[in-house]
């Protein structure tokens, strides 16, 4: 029986786990601060849980156009928010909770499949052994047939923003918070930058968006990008564009954020979202032949092979790309190659994205850069979500469908969905690029009447013929 040692259980190293259990691998999974990674304890499900409440505020919000009236007895008229408030201490402790019992039930779900767990912390010494300090401080170690590192990132910080956990922030800090912050600064506006200022503006947060680029979500569809920074500012956030933060410092109970140009912002709170790190520090990868790249991520090939044999790597320690859905593939590769199972390279153009904005972002196959740059030969057409009878019910006016087919045969190769829950929507588009469907048999299926899939079955059938369409 191969014995298998897997350093980290986030999505990257549970999934991995319970293939190599299935495969009849004998499976030791050494994990340091609780199963589910970082991914279930301070990244993506806690995020999202919290989006949850925002979300629920946004529609309170603009409810009044549907003719909702929730003004309480005693509520100021001009009251946006119709005397509805958040209470955080509340939010925060059901997100805690459900991060809580999600990593018990990965626990049970692995110990089911007879994963021996560890508590500790990992090194490798050399590539065939495995050292783990237990939290009572003895050493354990490990004899190996394939390893596999899983070992995450953490938040980036800057030397000249000190975080202190309690008003200059990462994300890992705010599940902490009991009281709204008054005003939020929040420095970095790729993904999670945009998801807590669209999240914190909703909660009733007065946001400031720090951008050092030209726009928010620099590596996003620029369509896309350009909605949600019209819907930012319409709601009443401040988005600075262009503006790098120097420096973070306290100011008695707030914070002062000073721009490289010398300009300063003051909030009550700062939140610092500038990046992550990967952990592939203090992890003896010295004694193997395994190669980190200038970043520090671990360098693997799209089996998740490292340059030791025996040992592969998967999610974010890696670099590939941070998702915990992509880091759970990386994992599964591993162990299907490793235990001699059929397997398939990793295809990142199948990979689909989501960012949980309000509205949200979904992604798919190749982007528009790509095409305009003519990397890849291309149709496309974009229908925008005003002209679709559902959202006009429901109140939606901001978002598109956007879709790209092979320019002779019709092949789908890439989408973008901007809309209410884009990332339920964008799923026919990621389907049809893994089954290489066409855009008339992606139009010839069935929508719902009224529905928002709707305009992605009706950007297929504009796709019919040779045209672009824009
Ligand atoms: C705020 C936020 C929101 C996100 N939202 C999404 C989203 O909506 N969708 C999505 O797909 N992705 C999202 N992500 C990304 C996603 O969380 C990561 O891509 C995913 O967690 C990567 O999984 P992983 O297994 O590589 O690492 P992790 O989940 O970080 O797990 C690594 C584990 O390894 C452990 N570890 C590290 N070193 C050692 C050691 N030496 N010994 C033992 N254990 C060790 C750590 O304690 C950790 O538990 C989000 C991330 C953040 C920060």
């Amino acid at each position: 029986m191969d014995q298998v040692v897997i350093v980290g259980g986030g999505p990257g190293g549970y999934e991995a786990a319970l293939v190599a259990s299935q495969l009849g691998g004998s499976v030791t999974l050494v994990e340091d601060e609780g199963l589910g990674g970082s991914a279930v304890l301070t990244g993506t499900v806690p995020s999202k849980t919290l989006i949850a409440t925002a979300d629920v505020m946004t529609e309170v919000r603009e409810s009044a156009e549907l003719g909702v009236r929730l003004d309480a007895a005693g509520c100021a008229d001009d009251d946006p928010d119709h005397g509805v408030a958040v209470d955080l201490s509340a939010v925060n402790a059901r997100v805690l909770d459900l991060a809580t019992t999600q990593s018990a039930d990965i626990a049970e779900r692995l110990r089911a499949e007879h994963v021996t767990i560890l508590d500790g912390r990992a090194r490798l010494d050399g590539p065939e052994r495995v050292v783990a300090t237990l939290k009572d401080g003895t050493e354990q170690a490990l004899d190996a047939d394939i390893v596999l590192i899983a070992t995450g990132s953490r938040p980036r910080e800057l030397a000249t923003a000190p975080l202190d956990g309690e008003r200059i922030l990462s994300w890992r800090h705010l599940y902490a918070l009991t009281e709204l912050p008054e005003r939020l600064i929040v420095v970095g506006s790729g993904v999670t930058g945009a998801e807590f200022a669209s999240a914190y503006d909703a909660l009733g947060s007065d946001v400031v968006l720090v951008s050092s680029r030209d726009r928010v979500l620099p590596g996003e569809d620029a369509d896309a990008a350009q909605v949600l920074e019209d819907v930012f500012t319409r709601r009443g956030m401040t988005v600075l564009s262009r503006s790098r933060a120097a420096s973070v410092v306290r100011s008695g109970d707030g914070v002062v954020v000073t721009l490289a140009d010398g300009r300063t912002v003051e909030g009550s709170h700062c939140l610092l979202a500038v990046g992550s790190i990967p952990n592939t520090e203090g992890l003896g990868l010295e004694t193997t032949r395994v190669e980190t790249d200038r970043n520090g991520s671990i360098v693997v090939d799209r089996v998740s092979r490292t340059k030791a044999r025996g040992v592969y790597a998967a999610g974010d320690c890696t670099g590939v790309l941070p998702l915990a859905s992509v880091a759970a593939m990386q994992g599964r590769i591993a162990m299907w190659h490793a235990l001699g199972d059929a397997v398939a390279p990793l295809d990142l153009l199948t990979v689909s994205s989501n960012v949980f904005t309000t509205p949200e972002i979904a992604t798919v196959g190749v982007s528009q850069q790509q095409v305009d740059d003519h990397v890849v030969p291309a149709r496309q057409v974009v229908l925008r979500l005003r002209g679709n009878p559902r959202a006009k019910m429901q109140g939606n006016r901001d978002g598109f469908v956007k879709l790209f087919c092979r320019s002779v045969t019709g092949i789908v190769i890439g989408g973008v969905v901007v809309a209410p829950r884009a990332s339920e929507l964008i799923y026919p588009i990621s389907l049809a690029i893994s089954q290489r469907l066409t855009v008339d048999q992606l139009s010839a299926s069935f929508t719902v009447y009224p529905s928002l899939s709707g305009s992605i079955a009706e950007a297929a059938r504009r796709l019919h013929g040779t045209r672009s369409i824009t």
